[in-house]
């Protein structure tokens, strides 16, 4: 026997839910169960099924969340807090007031398509000197990492249509030399823009593009890639750590010898370290990263072994004229 209290409910969720529920839909609307799938975005989509239990009104309505975008374990947590919220309103209509309480949460959470790379990001890469704090309502991670005396802050915006659209990327502070800090930004920015970009050149056995979650990736990338690894990396000429152990020793100027010089194979060399190896012979080949035997490409040395051997010659002579002129002097 269904009472008249839930027929009055249904009747009035029908003729109110479409204009005050946003992107609702009422998949069925009868005394069994209340179905309504609600859109915010295609990644924010969720069925909400609302069952009444025995004795309501003077009961908490049973409410599941079923979503194909939204991790099953925040639909969990939503219905877990539904229950909560319903128990403020015994003896009322519950429907209508749920499904406002679910919609408000979806609008109130811009992390819920992402709320599983949250979790790894907290588990897996921030770490107990780091500072990792989230604005809620924004979608904004704040998100300062930390090496030795090194730090990088980045303020990371979660769109509203994540993950169709890439996570935003701003760098807000650190205390890396400059040419680190345009190499972290800029890979870090392709990074995101490659998860939603097909590629340009397309190769015709590749599966069709499909976009993909970019936060992970992104914070991976300046984690593992970036912050963490260059500031203890040696340089492999004199087998120093290339970085200098205070930040304030950080040299920017690029001819100066203790400047570091990030190479296109990985490997870091101090400029002077460096320019004494590419202006010394052997030239023949090229010059080879003494690390891992890659060709050594670099403007500052962008020359041929020929004019290298020229330059080299030219340098020995003005040497041997300059040691001519101090022996005359002696
Ligand atoms: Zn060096
Ligand atoms: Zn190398």
């Amino acid at each position: 026997m269904t009472s008249a209290f839930i027929k009055e409910e249904l009747a009035d969720v029908k003729k109110r839910c479409l204009q005050e529920i946003q992107g609702s839909e009422i998949i069925a609307c009868h005394p069994v169960s209340v179905r309504i799938r609600m859109t915010r975005t295609e990644f924010k989509k969720l069925e909400a099924c609302l069952q009444f239990s025995e004795g309501y009104p003077n009961t908490v309505i049973v409410v599941e969340i079923k979503s194909k975008t939204i991790p099953e374990k925040l639909c969990e947590g939503l219905a877990r807090i539904c229950d909560e919220e319903a128990k403020k309103i015994l003896g009322q209509q519950q429907v209508m007031h749920m499904l406002k309480f679910i919609r408000q949460f979806i609008d109130d959470n811009p992390f819920t398509p992402c709320s599983n790379e949250l979790t790894y990001i907290k588990k897996e890469l921030v770490m107990e000197q780091d500072t990792f704090k989230t604005k809620q309502k924004a979608g904004v991670i704040i998100y300062t990492i930390k090496m030795s005396d090194y730090y990088f802050k980045v303020k990371l915006t979660v769109p509203d249509n994540y993950p169709e659209e890439p996570v935003i990327i701003e760098e807000t502070g650190n205390n890396f030399p400059a040419i680190f800090v345009k190499m972290f930004k800029s890979q870090s920015e392709e990074i995101a823009r490659q998860c939603v970009t097909p590629p340009l050149k397309k190769n015709p056995k590749d599966p069709p593009f499909q976009f993909k979650p970019s936060l992970q990736l992104v914070c991976k990338f300046l984690v593992t890639d970036c912050v963490r690894k260059y500031p203890v990396e040696i340089c492999h000429l004199c087998n120093e750590k290339a970085f200098p152990k205070k930040p304030e020793h950080v040299v920017n100027e690029p001819m100066h010898g203790r400047h570091v010089e990030w190479m296109y194979c990985g490997h870091l060399f101090h400029h002077g370290c460096l320019d004494d190896y590419m202006t010394t012979p052997p030239f023949t080949g090229g010059k080879k990263c003494p690390k891992c035997g890659k060709r050594l490409y670099h403007n500052k040395w962008n020359v041929t072994p020929k004019l290298a051997e020229d330059r080299w010659a030219h340098h020995q002579a003005r040497q041997r004229e300059l040691e001519e002129v101090t022996d005359f002097l002696q």
